[in-house]
């Protein structure tokens, strides 16, 4: 699974930045994931309670907060947000936008003791 080897990763960021920040115990961590990013989030959360176990992570929480898709209307000019690839634009209805964001995955902050 997919969503098994992000939460690895993860995790190995986690415990660099245990050693580097010399804490031992993590309560929370916030992800951004964008939609394009192609993460089932139920899989990631299962994936994450598999993955922490053992570790300085278990029973941590993963709050994950969802980015928008950000797109460039050649039209308007201007930047937009839109719900998915191959959207329109929200202002002009035309399809020349360029996305230009949301397939983020990455770690935002985590609380830790
Ligand atoms: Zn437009």
């Amino acid at each position: 699974m997919h969503e098994m080897s992000i939460c690895e990763s993860i995790v190995s960021v986690i415990e660099q930045q245990a050693v580097a920040q010399s804490f031992s115990r993590v309560k929370r961590v916030r992800l951004e994931i964008g939609p394009l990013a192609g993460v089932e989030l139920e899989a990631l959360r299962f994936s994450y309670d598999v993955v922490t176990k053992g570790g300085i992570a278990e029973g941590s929480a993963l709050e994950v907060i969802e980015m928008p898709v950000t797109a460039w209307c050649m039209p308007c000019a201007k930047p937009v947000t839109v719900r998915e690839r191959y959207d329109p634009c929200p202002d002009c209805g035309s399809y020349q936008v360029q996305i230009t964001g949301g397939d983020e995955l990455r770690i935002r902050d985590m609380e830790v003791d």
